[in-house]
């Protein structure tokens, strides 16, 4: 698996690129320099605004393009309660070769650079999760760099929540890739916490396993009635959305203050700040997640199957 992470700087701005999967990442200035002049089209979604720029050559035409970018979107309005919290995105679609999406990067809640094959199928768009990772990027503060793991778990964490619930993806998917990927995000031997770890496996899957411990915990603590999804509402509230840089310590305690708990505070002290470990085994079992193969049986009998599931549905 490949687990290079591409990461420059601009205009004093970290663009950062994503690969929860391991994705290749291409060469990025050539594929742009490599277009034509880019055509923009503006849609209006959540009452953000959205510029989407096509470039590269031989572009899929922007009535295929757009309606992925529209539902993307749209599905992460929903998710927050309507209104996609970052006032406006440009969108670079660029077209490369195959018939997949590719590589995603995300720059201060203003830009996002998704690369696509051109033989990408509308279907193939439509299950998308890479635009939906990116523009979760835009919806939550930027944090400093010892911190990404915060970032990138919670767009990890929340892409397939926020298409299960939009029914662009099924339950059963969303705990098979987690049950398949969560192991990456256990700390390893000489592990010093999540602050000052900085692998691949503890950037991407450790901050996922946080964010779904916290979820978990918050949830259970409170019979269903707080949610990482109150956190993240509060906080883009507050502006704490991809143009705001905040530090973790007030993320955490928004947080706590969100939710009426310490719930998140204690967490970041187990597993941030500290090389704490979860059970996996445990987890899935009182959740009723069983991986069986290459795929999962939900057990709607098990201890927390009613909370499980109301993670996945609106
Ligand atoms: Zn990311």
């Amino acid at each position: 698996m490949d687990r290079r992470n591409f990461i420059g700087a601009l205009g004093g701005f970290a663009i950062i690129g994503c690969s929860p999967r391991g994705t290749t990442a291409p060469a990025p200035a050539a594929a742009v320099a490599a277009g034509p002049s880019p055509a923009v089209h503006r849609l209006e979604i959540g009452g953000s605004i959205l510029h989407v720029h096509t470039q590269g050559r031989d572009s899929l035409p922007i009535d295929m393009l757009a309606p992925w970018v529209a539902q993307s979107a749209a599905m992460i309005a929903t998710y927050y309660g309507g209104a996609l919290p970052v006032p406006g995105l440009d969108i670079a679609l660029l077209a490369s070769s195959g018939s997949r999406v590719g590589f995603g990067m995300h720059q201060d809640g203003r830009w996002i650079r998704v690369y696509y094959g051109r033989h990408c199928s509308t279907e193939t768009l439509a299950r998308d999760w890479v635009m939906v990772h990116e523009m979760l990027h835009a919806t939550f503060p930027d944090l400093p760099d010892r911190h990404r793991w915060m970032q990138e778990g919670l767009s990890t964490y929340l892409e397939p929540i926020v298409r299960a619930r939009a029914g662009a993806t099924t339950d059963a998917e969303v705990w098979r890739r987690w049950t398949a990927s969560m192991e990456h995000g256990r700390p390893g031997h000489g592990d010093r916490g999540l602050d000052r770890t900085h692998t691949w496996g503890r950037t991407y899957w450790g901050g996922t396993l946080f964010w779904l411990v916290a979820d978990v915990r918050l949830r259970e603590t409170t019979n269903g009635a707080q949610s990482i999804r109150d956190v993240v509402t509060h906080i883009a509230g507050m502006g704490g959305n991809g143009r705001a840089q905040w530090s973790t310590s007030k993320v955490v305690a928004e947080a706590d203050r969100a939710t009426g708990t310490t719930i998140v505070s204690s967490l970041y002290a187990e597993l941030a700040l500290a090389p704490g470990d979860v059970d996996l085994p445990a987890l899935w079992a009182k959740l009723g997640v069983r991986a069986e193969g290459d795929s999962v049986v939900l057990d709607d009998d098990a201890p927390l199957a009613a909370l499980r599931q109301a993670i996945t549905r609106a």
